[in-house]
């Protein structure tokens, strides 16, 4: 693995209590708290960048409310198969041209096939071999897929537990958060880096958020990524179903608590950030973020302009974070 070595083993056993009295402390003094942890962990000028990939498009059986690449949301997305190595790699190599260091690469799969692992065995042999991070997102392992993973060099895993366990059913009905939580150990016991967090805004409680931080940081090992997303997919149920966006400072405090609890996890700020002023990423970046998705598309959603993002970085006095 070539992450920097972190502090992953801070505390694991925050009570729900203690979570949300940190959501509900004054909002200066949550910031405060929350960048104190982050410069005694972190250089907060920098921020990681990672470029996502897309290699297998919509069709996915699941029926996970807010994804545009479930069948079960009528999202007009047309279905591609998994993409040649060479064209993936060809992605790659104009992504590391472009400054990011990390490569993601997801497909929208319940689990993979055998099959096709072997083919992104070889994609993540061939990214590595550019001198990149790589990630993947598959959904579903076994305990084998993911020691072959390992064996091919992948250095991130990304499975996300989405929402509180108690909002899990609104959600997703097709598998259980067990389900979530035994990939997370297989990929964990792997010797795989773990990328796992939550969606916000799909209709939550406060106490919802509280349970799915709560979730994350009371894992035996916190995750070295813990991305936090904002619902945006259009023309799914949960942007159907919820009417009224997530006020931008409950965003900042989630990701705030996030800092704080995991301390030595790098919290990247993903989906929903086209939508984000340039003020409110920079209290997300003030709060701990300290991880980004660039270019045009995260998967099937829109995402700032690498322009965009050189500018907002100029702005801030941000810097991306060299390869660790
Ligand atoms: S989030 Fe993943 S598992 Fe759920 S529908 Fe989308 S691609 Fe499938």
């Amino acid at each position: 693995m070539t992450a920097p070595p972190r502090d992953l083993h801070a505390r694991s056993d925050w009570t729900r209590a203690e979570i949300a009295a940190l959501f509900a402390l004054p909002f200066p003094e949550l910031m405060f708290r929350a960048a104190t942890v982050h410069r005694a962990y972190f250089d907060p000028t920098q921020v990681q960048t990672s470029t996502l990939l897309s290699i297998k498009t919509g069709g996915c059986p699941e029926d996970c409310s807010y994804c545009t690449q479930s069948v079960h949301n009528q999202t007009g997305l047309k279905a591609t198969k998994l993409m040649a190595v060479d064209a993936v790699l060809a992605e790659a190599r104009a992504a590391k041209e472009a400054g990011a260091s990390r490569f993601c690469m997801g497909a929208a799969w319940r689990n993979p096939k055998d099959k096709d692992l072997e083919q992104v065995c070889a994609m993540v042999e061939g990214v590595k071999a550019l001198g990149m991070e790589t990630c993947v997102t598959l959904g579903m392992l076994s305990a084998q897929q993911a020691a072959r993973l390992m064996q091919a060099g992948l250095d991130y895993y990304n499975h996300n537990i989405d929402t509180s366990p108690e909002y899990y059913r609104h959600i997703v009905s097709t598998r259980l958060y067990q389900d979530r939580l035994d990939t997370l150990e297989h990929v964990r016991d792997a010797g795989i880096a773990v990328c796992c967090g939550g969606i916000v805004g799909l209709g939550e409680s406060r106490e919802d958020r509280v349970g799915l931080i709560h979730a994350l940081a009371t894992l035996p090992v916190h995750p070295e990524s813990v991305p936090i997303n904002a619902l945006v997919g259009e023309g799914t149920r949960a942007v159907a179903e919820t009417p009224q966006k997530l006020d931008p400072l409950e965003f900042v405090r989630t990701i705030a608590v996030a800092r704080i609890t995991m301390p030595g996890s790098m919290v990247r700020l993903s989906a929903g950030r086209e939508e984000m002023s340039d003020e409110t990423q920079a209290l997300c970046f003030l709060a701990g973020a300290n991880s980004i998705f660039c270019g045009p598309k995260l998967l099937t959603t829109p995402n700032p302009e690498a322009d965009s993002d050189r500018q907002l970085f100029a702005n801030l006095g941000l810097t991306p974070m060299p390869l660790g």
